[in-house]
């Protein structure tokens, strides 16, 4: 296996030799930008977390679950494990949580919550731990 710069010694030696290859792949990625390709990806995941966001969501509507919280802007919305076992499981899911919460029919366990209230939920857990 190559290191990065290994990589990248090859290839500025390969394209020197092969201007015309360089050229093809230059506009082969230029092509992909065109097409709006890579916002089409953009979109289907964005997509895909406001269907999983909105099923974890309060009265299942794109928003955060704490009490009387209002945040319903996806980009501040997050998923939180209910049971704090977040980290374990992000462990043994490979890929998105999103697509895999899709793909297993959306199990129990989950709960939409803004980034401030995922926050607040954490220093509340480690008080509780403190106080014990
Ligand atoms: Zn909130």
């Amino acid at each position: 296996m190559m290191s990065r710069i290994e990589r990248n010694a090859y290839m500025r030696e390969r394209y020197a030799k092969r201007p015309e290859v360089r050229a093809y792949q230059t506009a082969q990625t230029l092509a992909r930008y065109r097409c709006g390709g890579c916002v089409s990806v953009a979109g289907k995941t964005r997509a895909l977390k406001e269907e999983v966001l909105t099923h974890y969501g309060h009265d299942g509507a794109l928003e955060c679950c704490w009490s009387s919280c209002t945040v319903r802007d996806i980009d501040m919305l997050t998923l939180d494990h209910v049971k704090d076992d977040g980290a374990e499981h992000r462990k043994s899911v490979r890929g998105s949580m999103y697509a895999w919460l899709k793909s297993q029919g959306f199990p129990e366990g989950f709960q939409t919550l803004c980034a401030n209230h995922q926050l607040k939920k954490e220093i509340l857990r480690r008080s509780s731990l403190l106080i014990k």
